[in-house]
C-alpha cells in the first residue's frame, strides 16, 4: 500500500509498505489531516515513522469511521483525576501505522455521521483536544493567542460557551478569521489566554488580569522563558493540557455540525510536499490528504 514515510533524516518520501498486521481492525483511509506535531516531528521521529492521527476511514462493514488516537486505561489513578493522557497506557499506538497511508489498524473507532464530510471529520481529534483544554479555562474574557487550527477551534467553542472571546496574531489572514467566528481583536486585561503558538508567550502572560489563568495548548519547540516572579506576584495558573480521549471524540464529533467551517485545502497524498509548505507557511489553516 501507498504510504508517507520518514526516511533516515526524518523527512517524508513516498513508500509502498505492506499492510498492517496486528491487533486492531484493519480500515481504508478516508482522509487524514496534517497536525502541527506532525510538522514538529519532521526531522526529529525515527527512519519508518508514517504520520497521522487524525483520520476519517472506511470499515469492513463500509461505514465511515473516525479513528480514536490514544486509548488510556481509565482505571488508574491518573486516569480517574482526569489526566487521562498521562495515563502509562495512553502512548500505546492506536492507529498502525500511521494516518497518512492507504490503509491502518485501528484500536477502536467511532462512527462518523452522513452530515459530515471527510475532511471535517477529520477534526474530530483536534478538537476534541481543545474541548478537553478548555475545561481548564475560567470563564470570563478569554484571549487566544495564535489564531492557526487550533486557536480557530478555540475561539469558536469559547465563544458559544459564552465567554467574551480576544484574539491575537501576527498574521492578517488568521486574525481575520478568528473576527470572523465572533472573536475581538486582543486589547485590555482578560482572566484567561489560552496558547496556541509559543512565541505568544509574552504577550499571553502580559494580558492577564492578576489572579488569571494562562492554558499551555502550544507544543513548545523552543526555550519560551516565563517570569516566575511575575507568577508570583500577580497569583497567576498555569496550566497544560495535552491531547484527547475517546470520550473528548464523542463530544467533539457531535459538536462538529454546529461549527463554522474553517477553510481547509484537501490534497491527494501524492501532493504531501505541497501541503506541507502550505501548511508550514501558513498559507492554509488546515491540510487534509486523501490516500
Ligand atoms: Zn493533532
Ligand atoms: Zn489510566
Amino acid at each position: 500500500m501507498r504510504a508517507v514515510v520518514l526516511d533516515g533524516a526524518g523527512q517524508p518520501a513516498h513508500a509502498d509498505l505492506p499492510e498492517p498486521e496486528g491487533p486492531g481492525e484493519l480500515v481504508r483511509v478516508r482522509a487524514c489531516g496534517l497536525c502541527g506535531t506532525d510538522v514538529q516531528k519532521l526531522g526529529r521521529a525515527a527512519a519508518g515513522t508514517v504520520l497521522g492521527h487524525e483520520v476519517v476511514a472506511e470499515d469492513s462493514a463500509g461505514r465511515r469511521v473516525v479513528l480514536v488516537h490514544h486509548l488510556p486505561c481509565g482505571e488508574c489513578e491518573r486516569c480517574r483525576a482526569g489526566h487521562e493522557t498521562t495515563c502509562e497506557r495512553f502512548p500505546e499506538p492506536t492507529i498502525v501505522p500511521g494516518g497518512f497511508a492507504e490503509r491502518v489498524r485501528a484500536a477502536e473507532t467511532i462512527p462518523l455521521t452522513d452530515s459530515l464530510d471527510d475532511a471535517t471529520g477529520t477534526f474530530a481529534e483536534p478538537l476534541a483536544c481543545v474541548l478537553r483544554a478548555v475545561e481548564r479555562v475560567p470563564r470570563g474574557r478569554v484571549l487566544v493567542v495564535g489564531c492557526g487550527f487550533a486557536g480557530l477551534l478555540f475561539v469558536q467553542v469559547l465563544v458559544r460557551r459564552g465567554d467574551d472571546v480576544l484574539a491575537a496574531d501576527p498574521l492578517p489572514h488568521r486574525l481575520d478569521l478568528a473576527l470572523g467566528y465572533g472573536a475581538e481583536p486582543a486589547d485590555g486585561p482578560v482572566d484567561a489566554a489560552v496558547l496556541c503558538a509559543h512565541a505568544g508567550v509574552d504577550r499571553a502572560l502580559t494580558a492577564l488580569k492578576p489572579g488569571g489563568t494562562l492554558l499551555v495548548f502550544s507544543w513548545l519547540t523552543e526555550h519560551a522563558p516565563v517570569d516566575f516572579e511575575d507568577v508570583l506576584r500577580r497569583e497567576l495558573t498555569l496550566v497544560g493540557s495535552c491531547s484527547a480521549t475517546p470520550n473528548a471524540m464523542r463530544d467533539a464529533l457531535a459538536l462538529l455540525p454546529g461549527l463554522d467551517p474553517i477553510p481547509t485545502v484537501t490534497l491527494p497524498l501524492e501532493r504531501f510536499a505541497e501541503g506541507l509548505e502550505l501548511y508550514a507557511s501558513h498559507e492554509a489553516a488546515k491540510v487534509v490528504f486523501t490516500p
